[in-house]
């Protein structure tokens, strides 16, 4: 199995439930004791997040393919980026890396296409939600995407003020909860957790339809390069 390399920290909440899936889903796969080879470069996210506002994604995607390179040469054979919204810059990584960069829009498409559907609802940060690299990726592979038409800012400011702070209110899930019936009542089968915290507020039991988290389909996919 090829050492898997996670550039994580953003937020490091998020990047605990990678290393646990990671470390699941090899032990479920190879059995017995075995748990994943994985090295995860752990990133301070106060400056990421203050060039995401700074619109500042050039010098963003330098920092994250030093950190991918950083990885590659500390023998990793594949790498992940644990974080929807800063694929923003993975063409600067992949640009950068000779060995396998896994895209977390990939898995989660797979996913979708394979249990049947073609029009989903997406839910992240502003930056995924309103840009168009996430959204592209996933109608590239075949499927209608819909993003909340209200409550853009609300959303966004949950992830950032609660969730990447390990703090979960009632009150915010049911703002997720209302946001994924409105994607529902537009034509939404199913709803993207398109950032890797949403999963610590909702998940198939509190959510009026099917979810895809984007963390666990990331990580499983990681795992299944890894090992391929
Ligand atoms: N983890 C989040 C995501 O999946 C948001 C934090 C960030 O901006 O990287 O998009």
């Amino acid at each position: 199995m090829k050492t898997i390399g996670l550039i994580g920290g953003m937020s490091w909440e998020s990047t605990a439930h990678y290393y646990a899936v990671l470390n699941q889903e090899t032990a479920r796969r190879c059995g017995g004791l075995h748990s994943a080879p994985v090295i995860v470069h752990s990133l301070d996210f106060a400056p990421i997040e203050a060039m995401q506002r700074a619109d500042d994604w050039t010098q963003a995607g330098e920092v994250l393919a030093a950190a991918a390179q950083s990885l590659e040469g500390q023998g990793c054979g594949v790498i992940g980026l644990a974080t929807n919204t800063m694929h923003i810059v993975a063409p600067a990584i992949v640009a950068r890396l000779g060995v396998p960069f896994v895209h977390i829009a990939t898995p989660t498409a797979d996913a979708l296409l394979a249990d049947g559907f073609e029009t989903v609802g997406l839910l992240g940060t502003r930056f995924t939600m309103q840009r168009r690299f996430y959204v592209d990726g996933l109608e590239a592979r075949g499927l209608a995407v819909l993003v909340p038409d209200v409550g853009i800012t609300n959303l966004d400011g949950i992830i950032y003020e609660e969730l990447c702070r390990g703090i979960v209110r009632e009150e915010s899930r049911r703002i997720y909860q209302d946001a994924i019936a409105r994607l529902a009542a537009r034509g939404a089968e199913a709803v993207i957790l398109g950032c890797t915290e949403i999963s610590m507020l909702i998940d198939d039991s509190s959510s009026p339809l099917p979810t895809y988290d984007t963390a666990e389909l990331h990580a499983r996919a990681l795992v299944e390069v890894a090992l391929a």
